[in-house]
């Protein structure tokens, strides 16, 4: 029997965004020091957790295509959140992470690639790393490019409204929509108990 997951987005969802004066927008942490998860991640994390789902992170990390940050920065975020959850007990499967932007300025990772959302590769790559059945698979994000990329793999798809992410939500049809990732979690068991 295939598995079933919850793909959640990172920023917005899980984590939040950083007011930059410079840009004057939220934009993810670049540092550990500015790691802070969303009100009420952990109880979602935990709720789904003992559910029949695996946890998956997809997210578009463009900062380094960007030379707004380095790829060590990113790093150091990452390997933050990941100490954070494990501290509280949850267990994240795995990162799926696109670092390319198709404007960016760095010669590594600016190109256009299927990876970043709403492209759908990274999708296509964790079934087949998880044998996951996608569309008994569930998707939570922030931005439309979220709930494009599961709805072209037949995912199950929740909109969460964080928001510092009001502009990048122009009206995507999720299946359902949330305040926030613990809503969205429990639409996930609701209707997986159903
Ligand atoms: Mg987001
Ligand atoms: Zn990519």
């Amino acid at each position: 029997m295939k598995r079933r997951a919850v793909f959640l987005d990172r920023d917005g969802v899980l984590v939040e965004p950083v007011y930059r004066a410079d840009s004057k927008a939220h934009e993810p942490p670049r540092r550990a020091e500015e790691l802070a998860l969303t009100p009420r991640a952990v109880e979602a994390l935990r709720a789904l957790q003992g559910a029949d789902h695996i946890l998956l992170v997809v997210s578009n990390q463009p900062d380094v295509a960007k030379n707004k940050c380095a790829m060590s920065d990113l790093r150091q975020v990452h390997l933050a959140l990941e100490a954070r959850l494990q501290a509280e007990k949850i267990r994240i499967e795995r990162f799926y992470y696109c670092y390319h932007h198709p404007d960016g300025t760095h010669p590594q990772w600016s190109r256009t690639c299927a990876c970043r959302k709403p492209g759908s590769l990274l999708l296509e790559t964790a079934a087949r790393d998880y044998d996951l059945d996608l569309e008994r698979s569930w998707m939570i994000g922030d931005r439309d490019s979220d709930i494009e990329c599961a709805r072209r793999v037949g995912s199950k798809t929740i909109l969460v409204s964080h928001p510092h992410s009001q502009e990048y939500r122009h009206g995507a049809r999720a299946d359902f929509e949330a305040r926030d990732v613990l809503e969205a979690a429990q639409i996930v068991l609701r209707r997986c108990a159903a």
